[in-house]
């Protein structure tokens, strides 16, 4: 079985729709995990946003806009009469729902009600519209079996279980529909994956049937040497190790959700990103494969702070590090950079709300200067030393025009870090696609 997750430009017409739905009847009985069309979120998070702020008219308009929308996705996609009026009471009792949210006091937990509606809607629309054509389409609830723990991280045991549990009491479906992103809480409360987490659903949904492939389908066709939206001449690289992989999602590669390797990788299925536009396209294959020494894309976090924070003391004394770690511990403030000198080191942090605090404490043991608005540029591949090639040389070489802030290598295998200006941003991922590849 595999797990096939469509994102949000994959759904975002009826027309894409269909497409979509023969893309699956064509690959299987698998299960197929959906976005929300793509924008919903997005306006679902300014009608929370409207409702937080007491602007019930705000929030009426843009729910009015979503549901005039799906009542043109409706009319498109469903043939029959008895079809369209069927999907249309759906599809406005979920409207009527989040209306509701108008009155009274507008709570967090009502938020995330509001934000889990698109992946209802799109799920809904593909499973009716498959039944339509006639296929035995069954829905996997993700609110039934997707769960997490205290502190956020996924409950295995109870996720793997109630899911094998829904798939065996169906045992004729031809294909299982289910919705990506949004799952409960520890309380049972409906809550959500984090904005474009329907990535990490479909890794968790891989791991917890053991999948034999987990297959993310998107708007291009797979992962590029640079990120195409900012680098010219970019062209998708055809294998990837799963830690190459982890490496380019946590540093900026947004064709992949960070969170979304780790399942695959711990229970050691194939990840395959797909282009749902072009599916013979051969896309990108992220497995297990052994070391090739090759470098293989380059990607760009942004915006971040450096903080270089200098000893009180003339040496690094012992114990200064701890001190600095547990500061930004203190503050759950998480460090993705860092090189050291004898004197100081300097970090790097994307999260910057704790960031007066955290030079509050460091000011009582040493001396801090901060240096907002750069940018990560993360050279990812196999770039082990013992290989014995230039990678830090030509990563640095092809920046040499550019100033550099700081560079970090060896506290892995698969990457080469430096950080510039965010300024300098699209001319540092340029003149790397051009030198590296
Ligand atoms: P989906 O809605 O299907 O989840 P996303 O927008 O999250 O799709 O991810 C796909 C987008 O990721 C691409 O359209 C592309 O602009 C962007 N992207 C950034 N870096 C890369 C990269 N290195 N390779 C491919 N795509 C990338
Ligand atoms: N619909 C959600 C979002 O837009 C989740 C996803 O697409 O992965 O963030
Ligand atoms: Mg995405």
């Amino acid at each position: 079985m595999k797990i096939l997750k469509f994102g949000g430009t994959s759904v975002g017409s009826p027309e894409r729709i269909r497409h979509v739905a023969r893309l699956c009847l064509d690959s299987g009985r698998n299960v197929v995990v959906l976005s929300a069309m793509s924008g919903t979120t997005n306006s679902l998070v300014e009608i929370a946003d409207y409702l937080y702020k007491g602007n019930v008219p705000g929030a009426q308009e843009t729910i009015n806009s979503l549901r005039q929308k799906y009542r043109g996705v409706v009319a498109d996609l469903f043939d029959s009469e008895d079809d369209r009026s069927q999907v249309t009471e759906l599809v406005e009792h979920r409207f009527n729902y989040i209306s509701q949210f108008t009155e009274g006091e507008f709570t967090a937990a009502e938020e995330k009600e509001i934000l889990a509606c698109g992946e209802l809607i799109s799920t809904a629309l593909m499973l009716l519209y498959m039944r339509a054509i006639g296929v035995r389409a069954v829905m996997l609830p993700a609110l039934d079996y997707m769960r997490t723990l205290e502190g956020g991280e996924p409950d295995m045991k109870y996720i793997t279980s109630h899911l094998r549990r829904l798939i065996d009491s169906e045992p004729d479906a031809d294909i299982w529909i289910t919705q990506g992103y949004i799952c409960r809480n520890c309380h049972g409360e409906v809550d959500n994956l984090r904005r474009g987490g329907s990535d990490y659903s479909a890794s968790l949904i891989g791991a917890a049937l053991n999948a034999d492939e987990i297959q993310i389908w998107t708007d291009i066709d797979g992962m590029h040497t640079g990120d195409p939206r900012y680098v010219n001449n970019t062209r998708p690289v055809s294998r990837l190790h799963f830690e190459e992989a982890a490496e380019l999602a946590y540093f900026g590669a947004k064709i992949l959700h960070p969170t979304c390797v780790l399942p695959a990788k711990l229970h050691n299925i194939p990840v395959r990103l797909l282009n749902t536009m072009q599916p013979e396209a051969q896309g990108t294959l992220i497995a297990n494969f052994p070391p090739d020494g090759t470098i293989k894309a380059v990607a760009a976090k942004d915006p971040v702070t450096a903080i270089k924070i200098k000893s009180g003391r003339m040496l690094l004394a012992y114990g200064f590090l701890h001190k600095v770690f547990e500061t930004f511990d203190n503050y759950n403030t998480a460090i993705d950079m860092m090189a050291t000198s004898e004197v100081g080191v300097t970090v790097t942090i994307d999260n910057t709300e704790h960031l007066a605090d955290i030079i509050d404490e460091i000011k009582t043991f040493g001396t801090v200067t901060v240096d907002p608005d750069m940018v990560i540029i993360c050279v990812v591949g196999d770039l082990d030393w013992k290989n014995g090639k230039d990678y830090a040389a030509r990563a640095v070489d092809a920046l040499r025009e550019l100033p550099v802030r700081m560079i970090s290598y060896g506290g892995s295998n698969y990457n080469i870090s430096m950080l510039v200006r965010a300024e300098d941003k699209i001319k540092a991922l340029n003149l790397l696609n051009e030198k590296l590849f």
